[in-house]
């Protein structure tokens, strides 16, 4: 029964992951993510439902349109398939449960982020502002009226920091370092996380960002790098491992 949820989730994780392009790719530009239906940007031929299967179409079609034939970008499926290893991953840890459904709101943040912070250099603020009002909705009314108002105000404490953190980084760059987008996502960051928590989630999502980003200016100085991707990333690895400041403190 486990293995057969477990399959599910996954599946269910593609399909959303499949969904999660659209608003990554259409979003930031204004679109509609209804209409028109998914199409090949080469020949614009529409895709029937046997060609949106994730992961699976693209397979089947060697990564190739059935139409003219040009090369589909590996970007989809890898995006479908994370989003539905990512979805799994949550369930074996928490089950069918409300921690389980925050994760996957964390990883639904992260992976349209990673088509869109990559892609425009855009966190669309209309995926920001739904998804924190989801997270407080959710923390009122499984946790509590005390619990909803914390993550309200650990939502505004991180946010401000984010911002104090970007004026000292102006400052000290003298160029713009961090975007807006990246400190209305700091919001969302604290109404999953405490405040310490966040400020540690801050500290982990440069950990992260360092490497790639010397590589990337080594090899193209002008090259920006998106840090949306890094600090969802960080969350979601605090989130899953329920990482904790005070309790890892405590240990040493
Ligand atoms: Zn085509």
């Amino acid at each position: 029964m486990e293995v057969y949820f477990t399959i599910i989730v996954f599946i269910f994780g593609t399909l959303l992951g499949s969904f999660y392009n659209v608003v990554g790719y259409r979003l930031p530009k204004g679109l509609s993510l209804i209409k028109p239906g998914s199409f090949c940007p080469k020949c614009n031929h529409s895709l029937k439902w046997y060609e949106l299967i994730p992961v699976l179409s693209f397979m089947i079609q060697r990564g190739k349109c059935r139409e003219c034939k040009c090369k589909i970008s590996w970007f989809y499926p890898t995006i479908e398939f994370t989003t539905g290893i990512l979805f799994m991953i949550s369930y074996l840890i928490f089950g069918f449960s409300v921690e389980f459904f925050i994760a996957c709101v964390i990883v639904t943040f992260f992976v349209i982020v990673i088509v869109s912070d990559t892609n425009y250099l855009v966190i669309p603020d209309e995926v920001t502002i739904f998804l924190s009002a989801l997270v407080i909705i959710v923390k009122f009314a499984f946790f509590g009226v005390k619990v909803g108002i914390e993550s309200v105000l650990s939502g505004v404490f991180l946010f401000v920091v984010m911002y104090l953190i970007m004026l000292l980084g102006n400052k000290l760059f003298k160029k713009e370092s961090l975007g807006g987008g990246d400190i209305k996502l700091m919001f969302f960051v604290g109404t999953i996380l405490s405040p310490i928590n966040g400020m540690f989630q801050i500290f982990l999502s440069s950990f992260f960002a360092l490497p790639i980003s010397m590589y990337v200016y080594l090899k193209n100085k002008n090259r920006i790098i998106p840090f949306g991707p890094f600090m969802l990333l960080a969350l979601l690895v605090i989130y899953l491992l329920q990482l904790d400041v005070a309790t890892m403190l405590f240990r040493f």
